[in-house]
């Protein structure tokens, strides 16, 4: 069974992001860009299914600018096989993302494909839901843990207060919460060999996919300021602030 993992190439997740100036976005000239850590995750369950003898093949792919191989490079230090990278300068949305990997879904025939459940940087939590409707593929969302058996997976969801378990046939799309698993450290030998495993590069015009955005983001705006907090002497005077300052109790 073959396994595609979808990887993001994001701004890294320790990085403040600043605003533009125009509102028009986040600046990320000389930003440190990395792999959207739930992909880090959904790349590590992969990679265990294939240490379990599940999986005969991890393939990470990636859609964006050149430098996603970077990203590429460091799925395949963790583990995957082999590397996709659907190239084009366009800025690419949930839609657009699934529709690529739409149709590598049709080309790869993967039993599993594993998303993180959200980008960091949009915060959409879309493309896995969207890849699931247009391939017509059973989906799972927010795995916190996958068991695959019988050409079948079954998945433990994080839900407001508790756990669900689902089971869906195979080809499913299944996308990964926070507790799948803590992805293993790359090693120096590892990303070594990374360096020699295929990667191989196509259009959006190659798969046959319009990736033009279809939505139009008209302002991003910093958060409001906090205003200054001021020390008090006792809790007297703390209790006759919240009550006739702040007016909360
Ligand atoms: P989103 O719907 O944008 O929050 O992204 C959810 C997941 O879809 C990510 O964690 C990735 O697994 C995948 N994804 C989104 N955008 C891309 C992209 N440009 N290239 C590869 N995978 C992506």
């Amino acid at each position: 069974m073959k396994v595609l993992v979808p990887v993001k190439r994001v701004v890294d997740y320790n990085v403040k992001v600043r605003v533009k100036s125009d509102g028009s976005g986040v600046d990320i000239a000389n930003v440190k860009m990395s792999m959207n850590p739930f992909d880090e995750i959904a790349v590590e369950e992969a990679v265990r299914l294939k240490e379990k003898g599940v999986a005969t093949e991890v393939i990470a792919v990636s859609c964006g600018v050149q430098q996603c191989q970077e990203t590429l490079r460091t799925a395949m230090a963790i583990g995957a096989d082999r590397a996709i990278l659907v190239q084009t300068d366009e800025e690419l949305q949930p839609l657009a993302v699934a529709k690529l990997l739409k149709a590598l879904v049709d080309k790869e025939q993967p039993g599993l494909v594993i998303l993180g459940k959200q980008a960091i940087d949009d915060d959409c939590n879309q493309t896995a839901q969207m890849l699931a409707a247009l391939a017509d593929l059973p989906q799972a969302t927010f795995a916190s843990k996958i068991e695959v058996a019988d050409g079948k997976a079954k998945v433990t969801r994080e839900v407001d207060g508790g756990l669900e378990t689902l089971e869906v046939a195979l080809p499913a799309v299944v996308s990964a919460d926070l507790r799948l698993n803590e992805p293993r450290y790359v090693t120096l030998p590892n990303i070594m060999k990374a360096k020699k495993k295929p990667l191989e590069t196509l259009k959006p015009e190659d798969l046959g996919v319009d990736v033009k955005p279809r939505l139009k983001t008209l302002k991003v705006s910093e958060p409001p300021k906090r205003g200054a907090g001021v020390k008090v002497p006792d809790v007297a005077t703390l209790v006759q602030k919240l009550k006739n300052e702040a007016k909360v109790i």
